[in-house]
């Protein structure tokens, strides 16, 4: 069986702490797509092509790894997209709260897409796209948390 995995983020920006899951991940699967939300209630930092541009760049000469936009469920997208998973990482216990009602829901919604979690590296468990957009709004320098793709 070809498998699949969807990794949905808004990537606002992509983080070393991104690139340490899907690293981490890459072997349990055939192909891994990395799916950038559009989510049009959120105010995003960076536009979706510049999103998607940066991850597209990270990992270009991966050929298991696909970056696509979407907008929707993303249930829905990762059907339409013939994953079977649905990736998501772990930092702290509120993110598994969050992650644990958010994955039995889906399941809710189909039944045929599991949802794999991926622990952070300890040293990644700090760094949030939301911490990394402060240090921007800020002035300061977020160059060991991103990859170095992230120019703006
Ligand atoms: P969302 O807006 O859907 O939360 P994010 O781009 O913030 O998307 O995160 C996408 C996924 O990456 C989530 O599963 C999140 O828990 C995970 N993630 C983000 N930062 C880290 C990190 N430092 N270590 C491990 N997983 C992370």
């Amino acid at each position: 069986m070809n498998r699949t995995a969807l990794f949905p983020g808004s990537f606002d920006p992509i983080t070393v702490g991104h690139v340490d899951i899907i690293n981490r991940s890459i072997n349990l699967f055939d192909k891994l797509i990395i799916g950038v939300g559009i989510n049009t209630n959120k105010q995003t930092m960076f536009s979706i092509d510049q999103r998607v541009d940066w991850i597209k760049k990270t990992f270009s000469g991966n050929q298991k790894i696909e970056v696509l936009a979407y907008d929707g469920l993303t249930v829905d997208f990762a059907k339409k997209c013939d994953a079977q998973y649905i990736l998501r990482g772990l930092r702290t216990s509120t993110d598994f709260q969050f992650e644990k009602a958010i994955a039995q829901m889906n399941l809710y919604m189909s039944n045929q897409i599991e949802t794999v979690f991926i622990l952070s590296t300890p040293q990644y468990s700090p760094v949030s796209s939301t911490i990394v957009r402060d240090i921007i709004r800020h002035g300061g320098n977020v160059k060991q948390f991103v990859p170095e793709s992230v120019k703006y």
